[in-house]
């Protein structure tokens, strides 16, 4: 690991002024802030990530749940995962979110991470974590290894010519089905990012991940009021029963009356460059009964752009299945 400064900023302004003087804000800054630390020391250790200094945001006042006037609730930036995950609130109106965070890492991880942090968690892809090899996103212009390598973990919806690595979050796949918005502060003021806007497709620019600028700061995250009497599931399948990443996982927000979906919002994990939501899945579900056979079609729906690797074309059938079967527990259960 290399030397670095630690710099703790009395509020968000002067953490935000410290951050804006490196170039870019996130990936390969060589000015970083550190929250949980479980992603970024990481791969310090790793010598991924070699930053000169790191700002230390914990002690911000950024680390509380409140109500907004809206109805919706509003999840300070240093919030650690598993006091949002049992928190009152989040487990009544926005179960799936609950079900997601509690569905990640291990207890101990949760108890450092934070929501801000999760967000901006790095792929797992096991050549971006060593730097004896070639790595678009960790050196742009240096080539994938992994496209004719070791992909099966890797996706197969956004991916692109120059990277196929896979988001590997989950609480951002229930955020993305819950619609929730990225409110950051920056140089130039506030603004609020929609989830779906925030994460980018590698395309030629892997090394770029979110639309984050120089010094944004993540200050809290807002999630709309909950659809009331609304079922939500979030179903993660993976190598092993826990500590592990999805290979496939799916978040489910939906409505029904009289056996007909009325409201869907439908977003995938571990097969996506970015939280994947399925427009798609949804537009083929809305107004139809909510039976094996209009499940299958939005499994279909969803996974009809899906381009597999060499290793992973498993993941077709098994984002179907996932799908299906949360789907299945959300309207049945
Ligand atoms: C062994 C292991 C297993 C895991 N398994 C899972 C899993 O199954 N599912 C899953 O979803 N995750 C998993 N994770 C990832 C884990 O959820 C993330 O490491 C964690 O959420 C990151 O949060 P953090 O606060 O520790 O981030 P940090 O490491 O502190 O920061 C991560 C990044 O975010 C930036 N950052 C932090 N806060 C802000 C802010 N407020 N504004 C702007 N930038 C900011 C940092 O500069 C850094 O780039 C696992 C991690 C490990 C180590
Ligand atoms: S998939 Fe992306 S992260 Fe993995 S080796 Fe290729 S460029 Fe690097």
């Amino acid at each position: 690991m290399n030397t670095f400064e630690f710099i703790r900023p009395a509020d968000p302004a002067a953490a935000v002024a410290i951050a804006a003087q490196s170039q870019p804000a996130q990936q390969g800054a060589d000015v970083r802030f550190v929250a949980g630390g479980t992603t970024l020391i990481d791969l310090m250790k790793l010598n991924v990530e070699t930053p000169a200094r790191l700002i230390d945001i914990n002690r911000l006042a950024l680390d509380t749940v409140e109500a907004t006037p809206d109805g919706g609730l509003k999840i300070g930036a240093t919030v650690r995962n598993s006091d949002l995950a049992h928190h009152p609130v989040v487990r009544r109106e926005y179960g799936v979110l609950s079900q997601a965070l509690l569905a990640g890492a291990s207890a101990q991880l949760r108890n450092m991470a934070t929501t801000a942090g999760n967000l901006l968690q790095r792929t797992r892809c096991m050549y971006f974590r060593d730097t004896a090899m070639p790595c678009n996103k960790r050196e742009p212009g240096t080539g994938c290894p992994a496209i004719t390598g070791s992909n099966r973990a890797l996706a197969i919806l956004g991916t692109s010519e120059h990277c196929i690595a896979t988001n590997p979050s989950d609480m951002c796949v229930a955020m993305a089905a819950l619609e929730a918005t990225i409110h950051v502060e920056g140089q130039k003021g506030p603004r609020a990012i929609p989830i779906g806007d925030f994460h980018l497709l590698p395309g030629s620019t892997p090394n770029r991940e979110t639309v984050l600028e120089p010094g944004e700061l993540i200050t809290h995250v807002t999630l709309p009021p909950p659809w009331t009497g609304s079922k939500q599931t979030y179903l993660k399948l993976r190598d092993r029963a826990s500590y592990e990443f999805a290979l496939a996982s799916t978040a489910i927000v939906i409505m029904t009356a009289a056996g007909i979906v009325t409201q869907v919002r439908i977003a995938l994990g571990g097969v996506g460059t970015k939280p994947w939501r399925s427009p798609e899945a949804e537009a083929a579900l809305v107004g139809k009964r909510a039976d094996a056979a209009n499940f299958r079609s939005a499994a279909e729906a969803a996974m009809r752009d899906a381009k597999p690797q060499t290793e992973n074309r498993f993941k077709i059938e098994l984002a179907k299945r996932c799908l299906i079967h949360a789907l299945t527990i959300a309207t049945v259960g």
